[in-house]
């Protein structure tokens, strides 16, 4: 008897992941193709349609009862769109009926990937046992997701607690979101490498000029 699994899509600006899960959380097959973000939205929903291809190939896949989305925000949890501010190409997109056509109508529900990956935290990481968390991911983009009293709480848009596009410096750059100073633009990953290349850092001999290589050369001792 095969259990019941959920696959879990993950749309982000530099990839798009997606995974079959059992009732444990544990993720039993993996797929990933990088999101083409500059393209228009049928190539962006192609690598979706790829994703998602590769996991149904899968003998695991008639055990398959659900489909749940974490995306890039902000997104219309009612309407079921996605407007990625990190992938121009899709405004009001409608993600939720394209990927429960590519799966033969299984129902499909849809937060932004703070929520999601805070639903997670809170669930098998580093949230168990709180009832009250912010939790944050730090991408492309900056998200976060909010568990109040116990519960994940997504707001009716689903976007509820998505720290990434508060302003923190008013007179800040200008962010593709149309704001001044949000947190995502001084702290996402590619932001971090940026403002430290422009304040004076040097990659090292590797020429890894990423944001997990600022934090290497900050551990280090970088003064910058
Ligand atoms: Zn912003």
């Amino acid at each position: 008897m095969h259990t019941s699994l959920v696959a879990a899509l993950d749309i982000g600006g530099t990839k798009i992941a997606g995974a079959l899960v059992d009732g444990d959380g544990a993720l039993l097959l993996r797929a990933q193709r990088p999101t083409p973000a500059k393209e228009d939205a049928e190539t962006v929903m192609g690598a979706v349609a790829a994703v998602l291809g590769d996991l149904a190939a899968s003998p695991l896949w008639p055990g398959v009862v659900a489909v749940g989305i974490g995306s890039a925000g902000p997104v219309d949890r009612a309407a079921g769109t996605v407007s990625p501010v990190n992938v121009p190409g899709w405004r009001g997109f409608p993600l939720v009926e394209r990927v429960s056509r590519a799966v033969g109508g299984l129902p499909v529900d849809l937060v932004g990937d703070g929520a999601a990956i805070t639903a997670a935290e809170h669930w098998r990481g580093a949230a168990r046992g709180f009832d009250n968390a912010l939790c944050m991911v730090v991408s492309t983009g900056v998200g976060g997701g909010l568990v109040l009293e116990g519960r994940l709480h997504t707001g009716p848009s689903g976007n509820a607690g998505h720290i990434g596009h508060i302003s923190v410096d008013l007179d800040g750059d200008l962010c593709p979101c149309g704001a001044r100073g949000c947190v995502e633009r001084i702290a996402s990953g590619p932001n971090i490498a940026r403002r430290a290349l422009e304040q004076g850092w040097t990659p090292g001999p590797d020429g890894d000029a990423t944001a997990a290589a600022v934090a290497a050369s900050a551990r280090a001792g970088d003064p910058v």
